[in-house]
């Protein structure tokens, strides 16, 4: 007799990456415009890569467990936050489960579908149930739809705000009436990974409502505005309380030196991550106005990617590799990722 497992891993797949990532690891990709995972289209800041020279030879030594000063300048960063208030993890994915980890197993979490591919696996992982909301007829976050399939066994919902893949949002008054009408034991998971992407003024302080409620996370990271995604480091914001249980359920020195002390260099020069998001924002104005100016069906988007009913293979036979959009519950769309200009002039080549 094998060993038993878990029934509910049966159905889990191994992450398929994007077949660029496939290529790259070839050595088939270097002459591709590379616009499928939503990465930035620029390494890491000055500021980050001094860190990361800096701390290198300290690498025989165990970081800081804690990940004190990292935090310490989120809550800078973030008015009203205290270092009590953060959460930190191997990229936002770690914080997104150590939030789930707190809550009892074999609850049912809500979540807008299709959305992030992570938060089905990570539930199940946990043995806990998912119960995934369409978005509404124009891809948008399905506020009400979600409030009316709470039921006793709702234990969170994860709203990723803005969406990925729709790259549609929901605008902050209408997060914090939803919050509003979340019962008190239900967790709202605010991921937030796309949020420097947000061109809507009105769309600020998002953390405020980790600090209001007792029920709510707001998951940022590293990996997208920051441009640090091979070290992977995320954060939360969000009740002393969550932020306390999230600490005992974290593996112990999750967040390694590098991204300690890069993320921490990269927080302290926001002003330049800003301007790098902001160069995204006007470049994805560009790309959308030449889909438009196509006649091609495309998702207006607040993220560094745009979802265009142009297929997959085609921007590849242009040297463009994008993420393929039956893989994200869009057949025959794809994804891009906002680029370099170059890159963007070379997408709207391909559809012009
Ligand atoms: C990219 C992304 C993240 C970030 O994941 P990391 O683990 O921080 O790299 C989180 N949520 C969504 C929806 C994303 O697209």
């Amino acid at each position: 007799m094998p060993v038993t497992f878990r029934p509910e891993l049966d159905s889990l797949q191994t992450y398929v990456p994007p077949k660029s990532w496939r290529m790259a690891a070839e050595g088939r990709a270097d002459d591709y415009a590379k616009l499928t995972s939503n990465e930035l289209a620029f390494g890491p800041l000055p500021e980050a890569e001094a860190a990361l020279s800096e701390a290198l030879p300290r690498a025989n030594r165990y970081p800081d467990s804690h990940v004190s000063r990292l935090r310490e300048v989120i809550a800078e960063a973030n008015a009203g936050v205290e270092t009590a208030n953060v959460m930190v993890g191997n990229g936002s994915s770690e914080v997104l489960l150590n939030a789930l980890q707190l809550l009892p197993a074999g609850g049912e979490v809500v979540f807008p579908w299709p959305s992030f591919s992570l938060y089905p696996m990570l539930c199940a992982v946990l043995g806990m149930k998912t119960r995934p909301v369409p978005l509404t007829r124009d891809n948008g976050l399905p506020a009400e739809a979600m409030l009316s399939a709470l039921t006793d066994e709702t234990r969170a919902v994860i709203l990723c705000n803005p969406n990925n893949p729709s790259g549609t949002y929901l605008p902050l008054s209408e997060v914090r009436g939803f919050a509003g009408e979340l019962p008190d034991d239900v967790l709202l998971i605010l991921d937030e990974a796309y949020v420097e992407f947000v061109d809507d003024p009105l769309y600020k302080d998002s953390h405020a409502l980790a600090l209001e409620g007792g029920n709510v996370v707001v998951a940022r990271t590293f990996s997208k505005a920051h441009g640090l995604a091979g070290l992977r480091v995320g954060y939360g914001i969000s009740s002393e309380r969550v932020a306390d249980y999230a600490e005992r359920v974290r593996f112990p020195v999750s967040v390694n030196l590098a991204a300690q002390v890069a993320a921490t260099a990269s927080m302290l020069a926001r002003e330049k991550v800003r301007a790098r998001a902001e160069f995204a924002i006007r470049e994805r104005g560009r790309l959308q106005e030449a889909f438009g100016a196509a006649n091609l069906d495309f998702i207006p988007s607040q993220g560094n990617f745009v979802m265009v009913r142009f297929g997959a293979d085609e921007f590849e036979r242009s040297g463009i590799l994008v993420r393929e959009g039956g893989a994200l519950g869009y057949p025959g769309w794809s994804r891009v990722t906002v680029g370099r200009s170059e890159e963007n002039d070379r997408v709207i080549g391909a559809v012009s």
